[in-house]
């Protein structure tokens, strides 16, 4: 029986690349697993001791000018700064130099930094993610660490990193540029040919980390594949001398370009680590996908939240606050629902990477639903600061975060692929506790460790569904449900790979779970407000249980043993809504968890804070109203 159930199986498997096994095997699980298997235990909290002194970056803050970051004619005086100041070692370790943060300590830096200028967050951002200054650190021979990492250390090198060109984008390694191993007087070398484009920090750096797929068609080293290197500015035949303009956003992002000779050494982590590139990049991306862009969305929200707070106090139309508008309540509780659920999962997220995981399917759900999320809550922020937040000037506090948010929609695996392809398809191979076991069985023709998952898959199967049929609290209830239904879906086998919307669509309810389970978390250890993580929890619950219903729709016959999990979903009441708004408006605690990591001194932020605890009596009241209700007025 078993042979013609491992032949059924091996039929019904998607063709998987070897670029796709390599994402499959690296990283690993944590509560994507744990939702999977319909048992949930938390992480350890942790708590930092701080490394970076926050004298340091309030001395960045009082001298920072708002000057644009790039490009500039201030001989790019911000990045210099950053780099001079230790800003770009927050991954090396101090033996070099570096000051090595924890995840959460990282996060909060990054939080902070963005909330000033997300371009000045982007720019310090980029080094300590995915890059020279990491790879060199997993993969790096002794030699290449001891050379390059000080250097990047103390500032003296700027490193990016360049994989993407005209021709792949999404499709990373799809047709990604060429190297030839050649022989030039007796010595062994690589002859590339590269033309990248959109990439952060190369009009300022001077160490290029470059991906291409090296052949060796004389069987020269006998290796071959996508294989890193590092390449200094001034390298005879290397081009810098493009830049892009993303959006005006103001951080450098261009172009490396021409064909030049490498040095064998010059591969990162040398000869042995030629044609192990891609498998480099993926088990390095969580830091980028899973830290650095949830850290800036984080920043968006969080301004975003405590200014529209404060704003609508104090903006005044019919003779009435905005805030006394149910309008405008139920636009803010949009934003702090967001808000809220971004912030928990950064949280949760930093203390699983902090315990020494690296979850690849909770890092895309992070870079897909944080920046996601965020770009919900700006939208909304900018129909109530409405005008103020179109014209540009000192009282605009959401205009840069504003054109920022597409961007981290589109960088590090864009949002469109990473939901309906990455999260639930990958997820699906990677979370399962059996599915990965089996594919690998039959990749491996392995009948004994076969036989062994696949009676584990049956077994696990009949459990989860026969409790659905039982009681439970609710969002436990729910990931058992999901857990349930991941099992149907996962019976559509490789045609999943095409059918987008049903895997988009179970993408969210699992994305949704780990928030919703996040909020929790949160509440457990902040306590600001059993009301607001009950209404968090509660929408996205609803948001889930209309997909489940969705899925199950449209699903085959298998969907008539599923139809007790569609459920009617009652929608959050009008009173509900008046109740947070009125919970957010009079629970400090609320803010006050809002404006963590925020850097509110010296701003426009300041001046909403302090408005509010004025008398409209107070001369000073008058002021700061009219520099908040003012915008910016240019000479024509
Ligand atoms: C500001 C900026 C900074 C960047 N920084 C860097 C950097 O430092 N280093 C670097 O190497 N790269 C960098 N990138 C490149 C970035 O990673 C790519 O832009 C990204 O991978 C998307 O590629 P693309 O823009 O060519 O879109 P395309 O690949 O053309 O995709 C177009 C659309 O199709 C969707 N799509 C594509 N394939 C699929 C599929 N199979 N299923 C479903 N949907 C799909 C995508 O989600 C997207 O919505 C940067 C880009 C920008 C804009």
């Amino acid at each position: 029986m078993y042979r013609s159930l491992f032949k059924f199986v091996k039929n019904k498997i998607p063709r998987i690349s070897p670029t796709e096994l390599i994402a499959l095997r690296s990283g690993n699980t944590s509560l994507d697993r744990q939702i999977l298997q319909g048992q949930i235990n938390f992480p350890r909290k942790i708590e930092y001791t701080q490394k970076f002194p926050e004298e340091s970056l309030n001395e960045l803050f009082e001298k920072f000018d708002n000057s644009t970051i790039y490009p500039n004619d201030n001989d790019n005086k911000w990045i210099k700064y950053l780099a001079e100041n230790k800003y770009f070692s927050f991954l090396i370790a101090e033996k070099y130099g570096g000051i090595k943060l924890s995840v959460n300590e990282l996060s909060d830096v990054l939080t902070k930094i963005s909330s000033v200028d997300p371009s000045l967050g982007v720019a310090t951002m980029v080094p300590n993610s995915l890059g020279p200054g990491e790879l060199l650190t997993l993969y790096g021979t002794e030699e290449q660490k001891d050379n390059f990492l000080p250097k990047l250390a103390n500032g003296e090198m700027i490193p990016c990193f360049g994989l993407t060109g005209p021709d792949n984008g999404s499709d990373a390694t799809g047709s990604i540029d060429k190297g030839t191993v050649i022989k030039v007087d007796g010595k062994l070398k690589i002859k590339v040919k590269v033309n990248k484009r959109y990439i952060t920090l190369a009009p300022v750096a001077n160490l290029m980390g470059i991906a291409f797929e090296l052949e060796d068609p004389d069987n020269l080293i006998g290796k071959s594949g996508v294989t890193l290197a590092l390449v200094e500015r001034g390298h005879e035949g290397l081009i810098q001398d493009t830049h892009h303009n993303p959006l005006n956003a103001g951080f450098p992002n261009g172009t490396i370009k021409g064909e030049f000779i490498l040095d064998i050494d010059q591969v990162i982590g040398g000869e042995e680590n030629i044609g192990n590139g891609w498998k480099m990049l993926m088990e390095c991306l969580s830091a980028g996908r899973g830290i650095s862009l949830p850290a800036t969305a984080n920043a968006g929200c969080k301004v975003g939240t405590f200014g529209i707070f404060n704003y609508m106090k104090v903006r005044k139309q019919f003779k009435i606050p905005l805030s006394n508008m149910e309008a405008i309540q139920q636009k803010f509780n949009n934003i702090i629902y967001n808000t809220w659920i971004v912030q928990s999962s950064v949280s949760l997220t930093n203390d699983i990477l902090d315990n020494g995981n690296s979850p690849a399917v909770l890092s895309a759900i992070m870079k897909q639903q944080t920046t996601e999320r965020g770009r919900m809550a700006l939208n909304e922020a900018m129909d109530i600061h409405a005008g103020a937040s179109i014209c540009l000037g000192y009282s605009n506090f959401l205009e840069k975060f504003y054109r920022g948010t597409p961007i981290g929609i589109t960088v590090e695996g864009s949002n469109t692929l990473t939901r309906s392809l990455i999260i639930f398809g990958q997820g699906l191979n990677k979370s399962h506790p059996y599915i990965y076991p089996i594919l690998d069985s039959v990749l491996n023709e392995n009948m004994d460790k076969f036989k062994k998952n696949f009676n584990g898959i049956v077994s696990h199967s009949l459990g989860l569904y026969f409790k659905t049929f039982g009681f439970g609290k609710d969002l436990e209830k729910q990931i058992v449900d999901f857990a349930a239904l991941t099992n149907f879906v996962a019976l559509k086998g490789g045609l999943l790979k095409k059918e987008q919307m049903l895997s988009g669509d179970m993408a969210d309810i699992f994305s949704n779970l780990y928030l919703a389970l996040s909020v929790r978390y949160y509440h457990m250890n902040n306590n600001a407000s059993e009301l607001l993580t009950n209404y968090v929890v509660k929408r996205l619950m609803n948001e889930s249980q209309l997909k489940i219903n969705k899925v199950i729709d449209n699903l085959g016959p298998e969907r008539f043993l599923l139809q007790h999990l569609k459920k009617t979903v009652k929608d959050i009441k009008y009173e509900e809504e008046r109740n947070l708004f009125n919970e957010v408006m009079n629970n400090e605690n609320i803010i006050n968890e809002v404006k963590k990591n925020i850097y509110i001194k010296n701003n426009i932020l300041e001046d909403l804070e302090k408005v509010n605890t004025l008398d409209k009596d107070d001369p000073k009241f008058k002021i700061l109203k009219d520099r908040i209700i003012n915008v910016g007025e240019f000479e024509n």
